[in-house]
């Protein structure tokens, strides 16, 4: 067994936490305040590799592996979760499914740009009526006239109005359940095609959420993502890395909430010693501590399945349901061991704690991820 990271998994977690330290923090709070995304910022997340993150290098990217990977989500999301979840849906989700795949055309038509950052992915499976549930999902799409024509909408999609480039699946074969439905890419700028305005969010303000809309839409015939009838199968391989990197992100959020709390503990003082002198704080600080490094070993290891090609589902959903419980649970004690402070705006605790929520829910929630661990224990798979 080998704990030690290579070289160039090193490298990327050093440049992404410096990249997180100078650029995200406290320079992000005011877009979180806002509701602003923060353009400027995740500009200058393309040069650095982190938007072709996964992408093979001959399509432009920094091709770098699961571990490595994780380690930069972990990184920028500790730096700021806005920025953490609109690399991972546009890495671990659009691009992904494009390289996944997309033919060799569409590859060299997308990744390039994607990887470069000249435009910003988005994936779309969620619906208003399909959530958990993502095989009864209702968009619609026809094929008339060499053309498909989509109707329906999705719904909480990160990146939808930001974005350039959304992968999306929907229903081609009614009849034949989660074998009639396909993935395919559209551009912004189809007739037909369009996003919401973005959501109000309890956290991650500085992120874009919004609908993706389908009014007869009309894609390409050459846009349809893979094979006809394997959009859900693929769809569903796209979130087991999905959920790697959305454990990641959860890692990232939770070592923020004990960064800040080990800083305040330090400065703070009350019957004449600091906070960092009460047993009652140290105690939760400690388990904090060992529960993050539970949660990123976790996260680790199946970051490692997935760069040995073996299969990593049930480990990704322990990893994601761990991680994302412990994320929530330390950004619940860091406004605790912050006491007032811990409630204002002025600390960041406070958006910490907002953001730690979505970890729950996003990439299949708490209760989703227990059901696939489950099945596999019990063998209902
Ligand atoms: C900020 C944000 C960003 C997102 N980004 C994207 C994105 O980029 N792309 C995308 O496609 N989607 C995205 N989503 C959608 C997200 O994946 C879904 O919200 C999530 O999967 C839950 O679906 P739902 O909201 O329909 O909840 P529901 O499925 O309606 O669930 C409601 C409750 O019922 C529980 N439940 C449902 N089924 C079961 C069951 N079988 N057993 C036990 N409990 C169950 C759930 O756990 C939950 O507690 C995003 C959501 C948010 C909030």
């Amino acid at each position: 067994m080998d704990f030690e990271l290579t070289d160039d998994q090193e490298r990327i977690r050093r440049v992404a936490r410096e990249f997180a330290d100078a650029e995200l923090g406290n320079a992000i709070a005011p877009y979180d305040e806002r509701h602003e995304f923060p353009h400027s910022v995740v500009r200058k997340l393309g040069p650095l590799g982190f938007l072709g993150a996964l992408v093979p290098e001959e399509y432009g990217g920094a091709g770098l592996d699961y571990v490595g990977y994780a380690l930069s989500v972990e990184e920028l999301s500790r730096g700021d979760a806005s920025v953490g979840i609109t690399m991972w849906a546009h890495n671990s989700l659009c691009t992904n499914h494009i390289a996944g795949f997309g033919s060799e055309a569409q590859k060299r038509t997308y990744l390039p740009r994607l990887a470069s950052g000249e435009v910003l992915g988005a994936w779309g499976l969620t619906e208003p009526g399909a959530g958990s549930d993502a095989a009864a999902l209702q968009t619609r799409a026809e094929l008339r006239g060499g053309e498909w024509i989509l109707n329906g909408s999705k719904a909480f999609i990160t990146n939808a109005s930001v974005g350039g480039i959304a992968v999306v699946i929907a229903r081609t074969d009614p009849g034949k359940g989660s074998r009639g439905i396909s993935a395919f890419v559209l551009e912004k700028g189809l007739p037909g095609f369009s996003a919401g305005k973005p959501y109000r969010k309890l956290g991650l303000h500085a992120s874009d959420t919004a609908e993706l809309i389908f009014e007869d839409a009309r894609v390409p015939a050459a846009n349809l993502l893979g094979e006809r009838g394997m959009g859900f199968v693929h769809a569903m391989q796209v979130l087991e890395g999905g959920r790697i990197a959305m454990a990641a992100m959860a890692v990232g959020i939770a070592q923020a909430a004990i960064d800040h709390s080990v800083t305040y503990m330090k400065q703070r003082t009350a019957f004449g010693q600091t906070l960092a002198e009460f047993n009652g704080l140290q105690g939760m600080i400690a388990d904090l501590a060992t529960e993050v490094e539970v949660a990123r070993l976790l996260t680790l290891r199946a970051a490692y399945l997935k760069d040995q090609g073996r299969p990593a589902m049930h480990a990704a959903a322990m990893a994601k349901l761990f991680a994302s419980e412990t994320a929530m649970k330390a950004a619940t004690k860091a406004v605790q061991i912050h006491g007032g402070a811990g409630y204002i705006t002025e600390f960041p605790v406070e958006r910490i704690f907002r953001d730690a929520k979505l970890t729950e829910i996003g990439e299949g929630t708490s209760e989703i991820q227990r059901l696939v661990i489950a099945r596999t224990i019990l063998q209902l798979v």
